[in-house]
């Protein structure tokens, strides 16, 4: 990446850590998890860009400045991306593989029933830059798609609902609900056995968000009492996951190494020298996350 930003611009002084730098000239740094102690050794620092869509991991380091701006990577490319990992869930479930491979392993030839995809009601939560792509794909595919946000958001033919108090009426009729919120003090742990109990029986979770989103405990225990029908995941608290971990081998559980979607080296690499233009110039810094709403 670092070697792709200075190809971008060649006038750009790229240093890739921990080569030797001077602290004095440091404009911008890149990273996803910032060296310890690195930030606040910076005089010049105007900018910390995360080289991905969440920023949650950069404004964990303790010597962030106060008054430096977070960036993250916007990318209607990686959008797509996710819409595709989505739409291969929302396949999975409203086809019936989960019950196929699991019939496969058994020797068994049963056909099951088959229903149109408008049958099938998938809710997003989240509407930003990935979970609106994600819901207008599933939508144009034909399923009964909607949506949860913190504010409200008015889009066709998506069924939209906004805040806490709304989130029990969305998930009641869904039977699949998709996790793509920015990990923040409100959405950690948002997934717990309250929220899988107002979950339909039956209905099926995939998390493609951050792991820290989903009490695993409290998922292990719906999916075993038969409440939820499985899981897809492919983001985790501690990534990655050990090999002994029981959650590979859970019959209910379709794992995937948090590759939903990602930028490219070259959209990373863009976004980040066109910021440290920006900041040159004076200018702020596009794709700032706001660091009181926390995403
Ligand atoms: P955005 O910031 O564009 O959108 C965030 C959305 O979440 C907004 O619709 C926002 O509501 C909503 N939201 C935030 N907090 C709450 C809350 N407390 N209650 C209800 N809704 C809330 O983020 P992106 O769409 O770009 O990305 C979302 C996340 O997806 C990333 O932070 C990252 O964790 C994850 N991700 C995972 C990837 C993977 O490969 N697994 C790849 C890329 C991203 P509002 O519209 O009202 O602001």
């Amino acid at each position: 990446m670092a070697t792709e930003a200075a190809r971008v611009l060649p006038g750009l002084q790229v240093t890739l850590w921990p080569e030797p730098f001077e602290a004095d000239d440091v404009l911008a740094v890149a990273a996803w998890h910032p060296p310890a102690g690195l930030l606040g050794t910076l005089p010049k620092l105007q900018m910390v860009a995360s080289i991905g869509a969440g920023t949650e991991h950069i404004l964990r380091c303790p010597d962030l400045p106060a008054d430096v701006a977070v960036t993250r990577i916007v990318d209607p490319a990686q959008a797509r991306g996710m819409a595709e990992y989505v739409l291969w869930a929302a396949l999975y479930y409203h086809r019936g593989f989960d019950q196929m491979a699991a019939q496969q392993r058994q020797g068994l030839w049963h056909m099951p029933p088959q229903g149109p995809a408008r049958a099938f009601r998938v809710g997003i939560m989240g509407l930003g830059g990935m979970g609106l792509q994600t819901a207008l794909c599933l939508r144009d595919f034909g399923f009964a798609v909607s949506g949860w946000s913190r504010s409200a958001h008015a889009v066709e033919d998506l069924h939209t609902f906004a805040g806490d108090a709304a989130l029990p009426e969305f998930l009641a009729p869904l039977d699949m609900v998709v996790c793509l919120l920015p990990l923040t003090p409100a959405t950690h742990g948002l997934c717990n056995a309250g929220f899988f109990a107002r979950m339909k029986t039956g209905a099926a979770l995939v998390n493609v968000g951050r792991g820290e989103q989903v009490v695993l405990p409290d998922l292990l225990a719906a999916l075993d009492s038969g409440h939820l029908r499985g899981a897809v995941l492919d983001v985790f608290d501690r990534e990655p996951l050990q090999a002994d971990d029981a959650l590979w081998r859970h019959p209910k559980i379709c794992l995937t190494p948090h590759m939903a979607s990602s930028a490219s080296d070259q959209t990373i690499a863009q976004q980040i020298v066109t910021n440290t233009l920006r900041l040159r110039q004076g200018l702020l810094p596009l794709h700032t996350m706001d660091r009181q709403r926390g995403y």
